[in-house]
């Protein structure tokens, strides 16, 4: 069987502030962050959790993945020492227009006709907006317009080489997710962050190497 291999993208969109004079910082260890122009982790600091909200496109049979995602980010910050939740839900549904911006809402949207045909290999999209080194807002883009995704409930349901065919929801959120958090791609074979999510894999735990990163930052 041919498997392809997709891409998941992160990109990163800078704030650039005109600034009056800049301290010089020493520079950190990235720890697999997405590092400011001063070498600094990009991350939202001692600001969690983190506030989402899920946009009334994103239909809601794939809601429960999005929960399920952020229970795993919540119970293994916990485990590692962080205290209250890394990520809530505040709004589901949310409506208006599907058109992610920076407005400080952090949004995940769901893409069925809008998407970089450039990009079409991209499963999903998550930008980061920050400034220093603090994220202010996150939003993610969901690809339907060149995927098609799968959920537990489909697991249950559907013969095994038809969701083998399609990107498993919940792990391109658990991916996302990393990204919101500041946390760049990872080659090592057991992080989450990896690049590329093959059709019908699913990689819903965090690998050591990603709970080790997130502890670096958040701790
Ligand atoms: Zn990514």
């Amino acid at each position: 069987m041919k498997t392809r291999l997709l891409i998941s993208g992160l990109v990163i969109t800078i704030l650039l502030l005109t600034q009056a004079c800049t301290r010089s910082l020493d520079p950190e260890v990235p720890c697999n962050f997405v590092q400011s122009s001063q070498m600094q982790r990009v991350s939202w600091k001692q600001s969690l959790p983190v506030k989402l909200m899920v946009h009334a496109s994103v239909p809601q049979a794939y809601w429960p993945s999005i929960e399920e995602a952020i229970k795993h980010w919540n119970l293994q910050m916990n485990i590692k020492g962080v205290k209250g939740p890394t990520f809530v839900v505040e709004l589901w549904g949310v409506g208006g227009a599907v058109a992610p911006d920076q407005d400080f809402n952090n949004m995940i949207y769901w893409m069925s006709d809008d998407w970089e045909p450039s990009l079409a290999n991209q499963q999903a999209r998550t930008t980061i907006y920050w400034t220093g080194s603090r994220v202010y807002e996150a939003d993610i883009r969901i690809n339907d317009r060149n995927h098609d995704f799968y959920t537990q409930e489909d697991v249950e349901a559907l013969e095994e080489d038809e969701y083998k065919m399609k990107v498993d929801f919940q792990s391109l959120i658990v991916h996302e997710l990393g990204h919101v958090l500041g946390l760049a791609h990872n080659a090592d074979s057991g992080s989450v962050m990896q690049t590329e999510l093959a059709s019908g894999v699913e990689r819903r735990v965090l690998g050591k190497v990603d709970t080790d990163s997130v502890s670096c930052e958040y701790l």
